[in-house]
């Protein structure tokens, strides 16, 4: 039997996989949501009211049953047991299993600030959550998101979109700090403001204040800001408690080989939880939506007995800001001694990071068209003779035949 934990992007595509690699085994999917398999990428659009949740289902109930696949919905594992191959659920039922993959992702982060627990105060990580803070959304006028990374800011503007007066509050000094670099930070936060939301950048919170319990304002820079709803979104990290506690290897998260095999026989990981082989020789996390939906197809060739490395792929945003479209692959910041390239006008922003003639990172803001082109070099590490031309207006597909 296999087991899975999580029925997140990398639980499901594994049980997929599984199925059509094998149909006879019985696969089981642990969850403790009780929503099914649902695009969390979509959140923002749902709380700002764009669709239903309904249109975030990604896979139903139904098709669940018709692979064969058993979804345990609303159950928590709270062991895993890898010398008997079991794990225990909160009930105290064991399943067994002959493969086990945890796909159990990350967890919002809670920063040390006093006053979190208090009522109206919200993190976004899951459908529940982001029907919670429709309710609160539906009965404030002012709210503070706290943490301006990708999350942060779409939260903001969805709140923003529903007619509540929204303070974004960051401790750095700009807006997306993991995912653009400073110059196209300012034009994000620009439109971000013109969207009706206040940004405050390089502003530390002090403290949430309440009255009986539920949150009244969020206290920063030496004056409070009056609100009834907060979201904290100030990062998120891997859910990996559980594999620590049953002996897995454990760094920020699960220790995984190229075939997304854990420390311990028969227990593989992937997604979000998993910190993996990557480029530059080390390991990391690259938490992605595709990345986990990829980790959890190769997972689940490798527990089915079909060996299959997992390839690295540089890290890679797609999205869209305040109406901004966002591309940004590989190393967008850049280091001493890189070439670093750019071309700005207006609300378009593009920039090339280049090292040792490899292109390392592109950044693509607004003006998308060659982002594909741009970007499929960071993925090839090709090497550029003439740098300047990549900048061109007309750089294009034909321009690969010559590098
Ligand atoms: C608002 C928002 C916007 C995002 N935008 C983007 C984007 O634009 N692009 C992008 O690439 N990514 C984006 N992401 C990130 C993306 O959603 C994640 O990378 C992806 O969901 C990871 O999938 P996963 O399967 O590894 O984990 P998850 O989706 O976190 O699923 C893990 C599941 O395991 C369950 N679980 C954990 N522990 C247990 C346990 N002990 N017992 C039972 N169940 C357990 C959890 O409840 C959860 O349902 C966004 C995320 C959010 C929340």
């Amino acid at each position: 039997m296999y087991v899975i934990i999580g029925q997140g992007a990398a639980g499901t595509a594994a049980a997929n996989t599984l199925r059509r690699l094998d149909g006879k085994k019985a696969i089981t999917v642990i969850t403790r949501e009780t929503d099914y398999f649902y695009s969390r990428v979509d959140l923002p659009d749902i709380i700002a009211g764009y669709y239903p949740p309904s249109a975030a289902v990604l896979q139903t109930h139904e098709r669940f049953a018709e692979l064969g696949i058993t979804c345990r919905m609303g159950e928590t594992v709270t062991a895993i047991m890898p010398d008997k191959k079991i794990v225990r659920l909160a009930g105290g039922e064991c399943l067994e299993y002959e493969k086990l993959l945890v796909a159990t992702g990350s967890a919002p982060v809670l920063p040390p600030i006093a006053g979190l627990e208090a009522k109206g105060v919200y993190t976004l990580w899951t459908m529940a959550q982001a029907e919670a803070i429709i309710r609160a959304a539906a009965r404030a006028r002012a709210a503070v998101v706290i943490g301006a990374g990708l999350i942060g800011v779409k939260t903001a503007l969805a709140l923003a979109a529903r007619g509540l007066t929204v303070t974004l509050v960051e401790k750095l000094p700009r807006v997306l700090p993991r995912q653009v670099d400073a110059a196209a930070a300012e034009i994000v936060a620009r439109r971000i403001a013109e969207k009706g939301v206040a940004v405050m950048t390089g502003t530390v919170v002090e403290g949430i204040v309440t009255e009986d319990g539920a949150i009244t304002g969020v206290k920063v820079a030496g004056q409070t800001l009056a609100c009834e709803l907060a979201v904290v979104a100030v990062g998120v990290r891997p859910d990996a408690g559980l594999a620590a506690q049953a002996g897995l290897k454990v760094r920020r998260g699960i220790v995984v080989d190229r075939f997304l095999q854990t420390s311990l026989p028969d227990i593989y990981a992937a997604g979000d939880v998993a910190e993996v082989p990557d480029l530059t020789g080390g390991y990391s996390i690259p938490a992605l939506w595709p990345v986990a939906v990829e980790q959890g197809q190769v997972a689940a060739r490798n527990m089915a007995g079909r060996k299959t490395a997992y390839t690295p792929v540089p890290a890679m945003n797609a999205v869209e800001v305040a109406g901004l479209p966002l591309i940004a692959v590989g190393d967008v910041e850049g280091g001493p001694g890189d070439d670093i390239l750019v071309a700005a006008r207006g609300d378009n922003y593009k920039k090339l990071v280049i090292r040792d003639k490899i292109v390392r990172g592109v950044l693509c803001l607004g003006d998308i068209r060659q982002a594909g082109v741009l970007g499929g070099l960071v993925f090839r590490q090709a090497e550029v003779r003439s740098a300047k031309r990549l900048l061109a207006p007309d750089f294009g597909f034909v321009d690969l035949l010559a590098m």
